[in-house]
C-alpha cells in the first residue's frame, strides 16, 4: 500500500480530482480487473506449441460446468487454437455422440 500512497501524494491538486472521479466511475476498477488478467496469463503456455503467450492471447474456457470440468487453454494464435480444438475438443464430441 506504501507504493500507492506515495503515488497519490505526489499528485497535485487537479490530478486528485482526476483519480477520484476515475476512482468513482468504475474505471479504475477496470483497470485493476485488466491488469489481473495480464498477471494470470504472464507466465501461461501456448496449449498446442508451448511458447510462452502474452497478455493479448486467445483464451478458450470449455468443458461442462455441470459436471464441474472447466478448462482454460491459452494458445499464441489462431492456428494452434484450431489445432487443439480439431485435435481435442471435436474427438471429445465424437465420443458423445456414439
Ligand atoms: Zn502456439
Amino acid at each position: 500500500m506504501n507504493k500507492v500512497i506515495k503515488f497519490l501524494d505526489e499528485l497535485n491538486d487537479e490530478e486528485i480530482y482526476e483519480f477520484e472521479k476515475d476512482l468513482k466511475s468504475g474505471s479504475l476498477q477496470k483497470f485493476i480487473e485488466q491488469k489481473k488478467e495480464y498477471y494470470k496469463i504472464k507466465d501461461k503456455m501456448c496449449s498446442t506449441c508451448g511458447n510462452n503467450v502474452n497478455e493479448d492471447c486467445t483464451v478458450l474456457i470449455f468443458g461442462d460446468p455441470k459436471i464441474g470440468v472447466r478448462k482454460k487453454a491459452h494458445f499464441c494464435g489462431f492456428d494452434c487454437l484450431e489445432y487443439f480444438i480439431n485435435k481435442n475438443i471435436k474427438r471429445v464430441n465424437v465420443k458423445k455422440k456414439r
